[in-house]
């Protein structure tokens, strides 16, 4: 089954109107005097992301957000909605990352509510799941993500509106990973729930990205996994050349 890498960039809450349309500049330079087999998004905060879609005219490179409502519009004082978003450019949003999971107390139903209305505006979803630390040294880490994507993933998901990422919140910006096959056991196991919630064919086609203190050095290694499709990156992504060189040698 051919997925096509999808090469995902977070930048959190960084970058001011200048650093950031500075950077946006530099990774489509980039990425256009290079064919790249693959997809590209970039995701900056809510504040740049008009000032963002200007600099990525003329490239395939898509925009998307760090999170949305999941109201159309109404009284929800400081949240975005998803026609916002696509009234901006945007044709991304990622949801239930897992510092917005801790901070915002974002359930699974909520999350599956986002990526649902996400999707009736016309939004792909990148939706987030993980174990913590503690989880993982207690053995729970494949039932933790069975779990959140049971919760999170809604029924009308397809592989076209929807990218999983998987990011063991323990690799988080530490610079620790999990070994290349407790990748690969853990984007298997994702397949095979994704599967038995919706079916074979849909999983089989679905991304699952990686995500957790990805950089060039490593990308090679984890991006070749048979299941992983992809890399959702933060700190990485704020250097246009740690950015593209993670898309190139996930393609060597
Ligand atoms: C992230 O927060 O989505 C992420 C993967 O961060 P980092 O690459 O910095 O670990």
């Amino acid at each position: 089954m051919i997925r096509k890498k999808l090469i995902a960039g977070n930048w959190k809450m960084n970058c001011l109107l200048e650093e950031g349309t500075m950077l946006a500049k530099s990774v489509a330079a980039k990425v256009k005097a290079n064919k790249y087999d693959c997809d590209f998004l970039i995701c900056p905060p809510f504040t740049i992301l008009a000032a963002v879609k200007k600099c990525l005219r003329g490239t395939k490179i898509a925009l998307g957000a760090q999170d949305v409502h999941f109201a159309d519009k109404g009284a929800h004082t400081g949240d975005i909605s998803p026609l916002m978003l696509t009234d901006l450019g945007c044709s991304y949003v990622i949801i239930g990352h897992s510092e917005r999971r801790v901070d915002h107390h974002e359930s699974n139903k909520l999350i599956n509510q986002k990526a649902v209305a996400a999707h009736n505006a016309g939004l792909n979803t990148v939706i987030c799941i993980g174990e913590t630390g503690a989880e993982r040294d207690a053995g729970k880490t494949i039932k933790v993500c069975q779990d959140e994507i049971f919760g999170s993933v809604p029924d009308d998901a397809t592989a076209k509106n929807t990218v999983i990422a998987y990011e063991p919140i323990w690799a988080i910006g530490t610079g620790k990973t999990p070994t290349a096959d407790d990748v690969e056991e853990v984007h298997a196991a994702i397949r095979a729930a994704l599967s038995k919630k919706l079916g074979k064919a849909i999983a089989n086609k679905m991304r699952i990205l990686y995500g957790g203190s990805v950089k060039p050095s490593n990308a090679g290694e984890l991006l070749k996994l048979p299941d992983v499709d992809g890399a959702l990156i933060g700190g990485a992504s704020l250097k246009a050349d740690d950015f593209v060189a993670i898309a190139e040698n996930a393609l060597k």
